[in-house]
Order: structure tokens, then C-alpha cells, then sequence
């Protein structure tokens, strides 16, 4: 690592499962060591002048996931897994004041879904369901329904394992008809924003 005159490097902090920023810190070298150590998540505190656990006082805690450098070094990606809201004000991220547009973006592992989806839609490759679908939209609406259905069965007494693919088919078919319908997940987004329900995973 560069650590600056100062021995810091700012320490961006990421949602190891959803990818929303949570905060910015500034670790030392002792920092550093103390999170590969423990698992948890410490910076150095400018204000205090000493090596600090995040939620240390609040329980909040960061459980480490993983750690990057950017490309010159002078600069730390830390992925954890927040144990409590990540800001002292009690939001889930320290990124909560809008200065311009959205300041998050829609759960990644629904975009990846809908990224492949409209790859496909594209390239409607030979023998592929999902293009199947894409092609015969009230087929796509058929399934959407039939698989909300066996997400209820599978909540009535097939076991977790079977309810965990039940969503996971839903959440497909649910992007399937969203970009058969032609809408924008963005639209979908600011509609919950709208109602007071953010965005934020
Ligand atoms: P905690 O680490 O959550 O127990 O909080 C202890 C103290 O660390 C707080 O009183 C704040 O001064 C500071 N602090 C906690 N969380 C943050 C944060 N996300 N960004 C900056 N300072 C924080
Ligand atoms: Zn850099
Ligand atoms: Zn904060
Ligand atoms: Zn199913």
C-alpha cells in the first residue's frame, strides 16, 4: 500500500451482498493488520487519533468479506457484511445525502439477471427458453403466474430448499417479463422511491 504523509489510506466500504456503498474511513497500517486479523472491520479515526473498530461502541460491526487495492495502491475496496446500520445516524449507509440524481442503484444480482436476459433477447440464440419466452410475451405472463403459484406450494410445506428455487424461478420470470414488456428496471425503482420504499437493497 501508499499510504499518504500521514500513514492513511481512505478505505471505501462496500455491501459484500448487495454492493451498496456503505461508507468511506481511512485505515493506517495497524488498521489494515487489525481487520485481516479479526475478521472485523477497524480504520483510524482523524478525529480521534486512534485505531477504532467500527461498531465497536454501537455493535454495528463490518464483517470482513474481502479487501482490494486500486490500481496505484493508494486506495482500499473493502467488502463486509454490515452487522446494523453502517452510519452513526442510523442509516444503512453514510451515503444518504442527494446532491444530484439516484444515489444507488437496483439489487445487482437482479441486473445481472436482466443483463443476460436482454443479451439474449438480442441474440435469440437456437434452443434458448429465455428467448423462447421473450418472443411470445403471454407466454412469459403465463409462466410469471405459474411460478408465483409454486412459490405458495412451496411455502406451504415443500421444505426451504424448494421454496429458495421457487423464488429464484420467480425472480427470472419476472425479469423475463420486464424486458419482454419493454420497461425499465429504473422505472420500476423510482416507482418505489416514490412510495417511500427507497431502493436501496
Ligand atoms: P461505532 O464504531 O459504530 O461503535 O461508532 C463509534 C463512533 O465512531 C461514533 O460515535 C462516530 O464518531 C464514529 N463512527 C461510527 N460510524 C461511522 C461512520 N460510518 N462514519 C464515520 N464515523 C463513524
Ligand atoms: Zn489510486
Ligand atoms: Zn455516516
Ligand atoms: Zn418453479
Amino acid at each position: 500500500m501508499r499510504y499518504d504523509p500521514r500513514g492513511l489510506v481512505p478505505a471505501v466500504v462496500q455491501h459484500a451482498l448487495t454492493g451498496e456503498v456503505l461508507m468511506l474511513g481511512f485505515m493506517n497500517a495497524e488498521a489494515v493488520a487489525k481487520t485481516l486479523e479479526t475478521g472485523l472491520v477497524h480504520f483510524f479515526s482523524r478525529s480521534r487519533n486512534e485505531l477504532w473498530q467500527k461498531g465497536e461502541t454501537s455493535g454495528n460491526r463490518l464483517a470482513l468479506r474481502g479487501m482490494v487495492a486500486d490500481c496505484d495502491g493508494d486506495a482500499l475496496l473493502v467488502l463486509a457484511v454490515p452487522q446494523g446500520p453502517t452510519c452513526h445516524t442510523g442509516e444503512a449507509s453514510c451515503f444518504h445525502r442527494p446532491v444530484y440524481g439516484q444515489g444507488w442503484v437496483p439489487v445487482p444480482a437482479f441486473l445481472g439477471l436482466l443483463r443476460m436476459i436482454r443479451a439474449r433477447q438480442e441474440q435469440a440464440p437456437e434452443g434458448s427458453y429465455t428467448a423462447r419466452l421473450l418472443a411470445s410475451p403471454d407466454e412469459a405472463l403465463k409462466k410469471l403466474v405459474e411460478e408465483a403459484g409454486e412459490v405458495v406450494l412451496a411455502a406451504r410445506g415443500q421444505g426451504p430448499e424448494r421454496l429458495v428455487q421457487e423464488l429464484a424461478d420467480l425472480l427470472y420470470h419476472l425479469a423475463v417479463v420486464l424486458v419482454a414488456e419493454g420497461v425499465p428496471v429504473e422505472a420500476v425503482n423510482r416507482e418505489l422511491e416514490a412510495r417511500g420504499l427507497g431502493g436501496r437493497p
